[in-house]
């Protein structure tokens, strides 16, 4: 798309253009590989030095639109799908770093990723040091070391949803010479532009709301264009020098601009493999349609609940950057378009009395997902974030009684009657 369109445009739009005779909707290209007339011509896409589709491990016209239309929604120069959020978070930390280097991660992040900084990523080489979303400029910057690749952060926090403030974590990333990562599942680009705030680069679980029907699992890294690993070639040598496994290439000379995305896409995606398939990029593309109407609901259904459960009696607190005493909310208003359709609350009596309440809802269901059209329920302490110690639960912000709400698009009324129906058994 050549014209600059506006967001609820781009989102049905962008990525796939049909051309004459072609079909209208996205084609599923459910193919492992592509065909060439010539060894030559194959030999080349082998050596990067034409592009185009060989294997689906590396890149599909399908995935490639999806690609396109998450890029164009987040207002980025490119993409690469992969397969879960999981996968997307493990790409943009092996295209940084390598064997001692070292991440920054605010602690409020989703228990999974945490799990992956805290445990796995320690396994090759790569330490993570946490820092509170309220540390001073100072405390983040202290924690950066010689070997830090990037910081990253959570532009609105799964479970405890925080409001990242952008302008005080971007300008240690500026200070330090690094680039500043954000995951931008919960407000999804209709809510959030990480990179207009600072960012440079923005993953996603797009199994939540970009796909928000709760059918395709998926994730994607998306790169802003802003970072340049050539103004530091001995901070980032493995972008600015040559790769053995490319026949000697250095990414920065070859590809400029696109060098994340490439090294991202020939280097880790072609050796651990874990792209998105064919299908569910078809399901996400779609669903993505949708996405600025969607936004719009969940946050408005939520708004209303948040403000519902805020005043009942059988209710501790409730946790919503929308709300208007919360101490989110400045940070929400200067950073989200609206608040988005998860919240977490505390009814009174507990963890016993949150399992009265989970047990007693009918129209909401408990999963272990949120960001999809159906209203659901999660208790994160006995759940997602059950492998974490009692200490990092509480440094998460997961408290015994605390109830994740995933508000869906149903009607905003028959959601509240099933809340308050369920409150009425605790
Ligand atoms: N990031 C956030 C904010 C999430 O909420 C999740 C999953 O809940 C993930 C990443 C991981 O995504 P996935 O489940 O697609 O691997």
């Amino acid at each position: 798309m050549n014209k600059k369109y506006r967001l609820e445009t781009v989102a049905v739009q962008a990525g796939y253009e049909p051309g004459n005779g072609d079909p209208r909707v996205l084609p599923i290209v459910q193919s492992t590989t592509f065909k060439y007339d010539s060894a030559g011509e194959l030999a080349d896409l082998f050596d990067l030095k034409s592009a185009g589709h060989f294997y689906t491990r590396l890149s599909n016209p399908t995935v490639e639109a999806l690609e396109k239309k998450m890029s164009a929604l987040e207002g980025g120069i490119g993409a690469v799908a992969a397969s879960s959020g999981q996968s997307a978070t493990t790409i943009l930390a092996l295209t940084l770093c390598e064997e001692g280097d070292h991440i920054v991660a605010s602690s409020a992040i989703y228990g999974g990723t945490f799990n992956l900084f805290r445990h796995t990523l320690p396994k090759l080489g790569i330490k993570t040091t946490f820092v509170d979303l309220d540390a001073s400029e100072e405390e983040i910057f202290a924690a950066v070391t010689p070997r830090t690749k990037f910081i990253f952060a959570e532009s609105l926090s799964n479970p405890s949803v925080r409001v990242l403030d952008f302008e005080k974590f971007s300008r240690v990333a500026r200070k330090a010479g690094i680039p500043l990562a954000v995951d931008n599942t919960f407000p999804t680009p209709a809510l959030c532009r990480p990179f207009e705030f600072g960012a440079d680069f923005v993953v996603h679980s797009t199994t939540k709301y970009a796909d928000g029907h709760a059918c395709a699992l998926g994730g994607i890294v998306i790169d802003g264009g802003s970072f340049d690993f050539s103004k530091n070639p001995e901070k980032f040598p493995s972008f600015t020098s040559p790769d053995e496994s490319y026949h000697g290439m250095v990414y920065t000379e070859a590809f400029g601009k696109m060098a994340f995305l490439v090294k991202a896409r020939v280097q880790v995606m072609r050796d651990i493999g874990m792209m998105m398939s064919p299908m569910n990029a078809f399901l996400t593309s779609m669903n993505l349609e949708t996405l600025p109407l969607r936004m719009e609901r969940h946050s408005s259904n939520a708004l209303a609940l948040a403000k519902f459960l805020e005043s009942h009696p059988k209710v501790d607190w409730v946790k919503y950057p929308g709300l208007s005493d919360s101490p989110e909310f400045s940070k929400a208003v200067k950073y989200l378009k609206a608040f988005g359709g998860v919240m977490t609350f505390g009814p009174k009596g507990g963890r016993q009395g949150a399992e009265k309440f989970l047990n007693s809802l009918k129209l909401a269901k408990i999963v272990t997902h949120v960001a999809d059209t159906r209203t659901c329920v999660l208790h994160p302490a006995s759940t997602t974030h059950r492998q974490l110690s009692d200490d990092e639960q509480k440094k998460s912000g997961i408290l015994p009684e605390l109830v994740r709400i995933s508000v869906g698009i149903e009607n905003s009324e028959d959601i509240i009657e099933d809340f308050s129906q369920a409150l009425d058994e605790i």
